[in-house]
């Protein structure tokens, strides 16, 4: 067989047509893809058990002899036989007692079973009729027991077992040379490290729990290196480009305060330091990329306007990128009336906005006509030129891959980036998930803001959640409504966006009520959206569509159905459209059949209102893939590290990494270059986020 880990997996005996779609689904195509295919767990077999200290219910490891076929009963029933239903039946013994072997419509299992022989068997015992009994054992002869007592197991896709997966592994391993060595020597040494192939033998077939350690160590510390360097790498490639621009200070005439003194309100402390950051970025020469982690709420659209404010003030164009056509023309209105009393001129461009209209902008753009332009990913398509770009800004940036916004910053000379994003990241993990970035934090509250008052309630309780809207309304409040589907499903009894929708115009007779989602035309959200900004809708009710900056300071009730179907940072997200105006809000979770862990993410939202503490709370409560969007951070997803778990060794990777990077910046040196290629690959295969 070919030592070639690049070679498609079907290479291998046994491996073709489904199983090797199988194998994809797991993200496994080649041979190094497979080496690379981490057990998810361990099964120890080495704790061998005497058939009388046996208890139902655990599982174990027997050592024992086949004594008969088929437990007392006849061979075969009239009509079973042996590819029927009727279950095949052994019994072995040891020194202390006898078991019962259960195999169902697999005769042949039992077939592999010879009387007299010894054999280790391995799964959940369970009571039998007559002795306790193991349905479905795993076994192999006593004499073929390999010592390797500590057995991988494998995630699975539909059609893969889990013997095959070892096996084919087990054949990778064994055939000549496994895997060159992928980290630098020195790396190695310095944060001894066991060596690849070492780590790969004793992660899929450990000979002991210490071994099993230190392959794991290295292999957590490799993928968390690869990922860390390519964060830097890409934050190098930025910063190689050529020099930044040098905005103007306030002497010579960009002075934000202009801007800020013009604002209906003063200033939150937290908005002054990270506009401060900002603007220190932006009049050195040094290409800013910083990202502003602030809460719901905290008042980043002001803090980006300002920045681009002095970016057109220094003769430069700014563009502000956003996730939604909503959102953008929300931007547009509110920039508009910021800018329109400092003769700034704006422009928009969505996917929404007509060719000739389109055209002529673009003509503008390039001439650099108009200062800032406000949109969604119409901004970075590829026959938009920009005159003078100087700033980037993206708004909701958990909504954006790495790439997007590498892509966008390329459309100027070196611009400076400014990342926005309410998705708060626990601190200890920001600096590897943006370790291309500098963070500022925006942890306060614009003052006279009351917190939202959260409530719990099952979903019995509905009523008093409709008293509660109903009070609102009285008021000349405006609610939401947010449900985890459009439409009702056949084989779901969750709550409908349609439904529910039919249900409320019932209900609230007296008020107006409409309904936005994802399969609605363009022009109808608009049209949906412009009537609740507007305050002649009443109760909007939604899918998750609303979850992103949506600021209408009227609304007072955020009631989510089925809230147990709903992450933390979605229902803190959620949450985060009320609240937004002087006035009591209120936050209603309806919950159905929760499980623990929609209980406790529940109790997490009504405990607190601050994203840091809810991100904690996440990755605690989460697995790591999982944990608050990754995916939507841009950042890959891990094979072995679980950020949660392993923030020691991430410690330890942020130092070698800077390291490497000091002394080989584009790790173009012979010696990096397995790990460069590494995080390129990385990142080249990171999905662009759609929307
Ligand atoms: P987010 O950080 O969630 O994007 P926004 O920028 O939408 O928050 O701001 C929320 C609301 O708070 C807006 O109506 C904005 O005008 C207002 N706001 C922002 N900063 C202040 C401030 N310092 N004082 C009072 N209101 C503010
Ligand atoms: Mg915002």
């Amino acid at each position: 067989m070919t030592a070639d880990l690049g070679a498609p997996v079907s290479v291998l005996k046994g491996i073709g047509g489904v199983r090797e779609a199988a194998l994809a689904k797991l993200g496994v195509r080649t041979l190094g893809d497979l080496l690379r295919c981490y057990p998810r767990d361990y099964e120890d077999r080495r704790d061998k058990r005497r058939i009388c200290d046996l208890s139902s219910g655990a599982r174990a490891v027997v050592r024992a002899r086949v004594v008969s076929a088929e437990g007392g009963g006849p061979p075969f029933s009239p009509r079973g036989g042996a590819g029927g239903k009727t279950p095949s039946k052994l019994l072995v013994r040891d020194d202390t007692g006898v078991l019962e072997i259960v195999f169902f419509g697999a005769s042949y299992l039992a077939g592999a079973l010879k009387r007299g022989e010894e054999y280790v068997f391995y799964g959940e015992v369970s009571r039998g009729a007559r002795c306790l009994q193991m349905v479905h054992p795993d076994f192999n002869r006593a004499d073929e027991d390999d010592g390797r007592d500590i057995l991988p197991v494998y995630p699975l896709s539909a059609g893969l077992r889990q013997k095959d997966l070892r096996r084919w592994i087990r054949a990778l391993l064994e055939s000549a040379p496994v895997a060159e060595e992928s980290l630098p020597a020195d790396t190695i040494a310095e944060n001894k490290l066991c060596g690849l192939r070492y780590a790969l033998e004793n992660i899929h077939r450990p000979a002991d729990m210490q071994r099993l350690r230190e392959a794991r160590y290295r292999l957590v510390f490799e993928e968390l290196l690869t990922l860390q360097t390519g964060l830097l790498l890409l934050k190098g490639a930025s910063e190689r480009e050529g020099r930044g621009i040098a905005f103007k200070n306030a002497k010579d005439g960009a002075d934000t305060a202009r801007f800020t003194e013009s604002l209906p309100f003063a200033l939150t402390g937290a908005q002054k330091r990270t506009l401060g950051e900002i603007e220190r970025d932006m009049e050195s020469d040094r290409v800013m990329n910083r990202l502003v982690q602030g809460d719901v709420g905290s008042g980043k659209t002001v803090i980006a306007a300002a920045a681009m404010y002095k970016a057109v003030r220094s003769g430069r164009q700014a563009v502000i990128m956003v996730p939604t056509e909503t959102l953008a023309k929300q931007h547009l209105e509110e920039f508009e009336k910021l800018f329109a009393p400092h003769g700034i001129r704006t422009g928009f461009l969505t996917g929404a906005i007509k060719a000739a209209e389109r055209r002529a902008l673009l003509e503008k753009t390039k001439k650099s006509e108009i200062d800032i332009l406000i949109g969604t990913h119409a901004l970075i398509q590829p026959d938009v030129v920009y005159g003078k770009l100087g700033l980037v800004v993206t708004d909701e940036q958990h909504r954006f891959g790495v790439r997007q916004r590498v892509k966008l910053s390329k459309k100027g000379f070196s611009p400076d980036v400014l990342v926005m994003t309410a998705t708060p990241i626990p601190r200890t993990l920001a600096f590897i998930l943006y370790g291309d970035l500098d963070i500022s934090v925006m942890d306060e509250r614009p003052p006279g803001r009351l917190p939202v008052i959260t409530r719990a309630l099952g979903a019995d309780r509905r009523e008093d959640a409709y008293r509660l809207v109903q009070k609102e309304l009285s008021a000349g409040h405006q609610a939401y409504v947010v449900a985890p589907l459009i439409e009702d499903a056949a084989d779901s009894a969750l709550r409908s966006a349609t439904r529910l929708y039919e249900d409320l115009s019932e209900k609230f007779r007296a008020y107006a009520v409409a309904c936005i989602h994802g399969r609605m035309r363009q022009a109808e959200k608009d049209a949906v959206m412009d009537a609740f900004y507007a305050g002649g809708t009443d109760i909007l009710v939604s899918t998750v569509l609303i979850e992103v900056g949506v600021n209408v300071p009227n609304a007072t009730v955020m009631l989510i159905e089925n809230a147990e179907r709903f992450g933390l940072a979605q229902l803190h997200q959620l949450r985060g459209r009320v609240g937004r105006g002087g006035a009591q809000s209120y936050c209603i979770l309806l919950t159905e059949n929760a499980s623990a862990e929609a209980a406790s993410r529940a109790r997490v939202m009504v405990s607190t209102d601050d994203g840091f503490a809810i991100a904690e709370k996440d990755l605690a409560l989460r697995g790591p893939g999982e944990f608050f969007g990754l995916r939507q951070h841009g950042i890959p997803p891990l094979r072995i590290a679980n950020l949660a778990k392993h923030v020691k060794v991430l410690e330890a990777v942020k130092e070698e990494a800077e390291r490497l990077l000091a002394d080989d910046p584009s790790l173009s040196d012979p010696k990096n270059a397995a790990l460069r290629a590494a995080a390129d690959a990385l990142f080249a295969s990171a999905a662009d986020i759609g929307m």
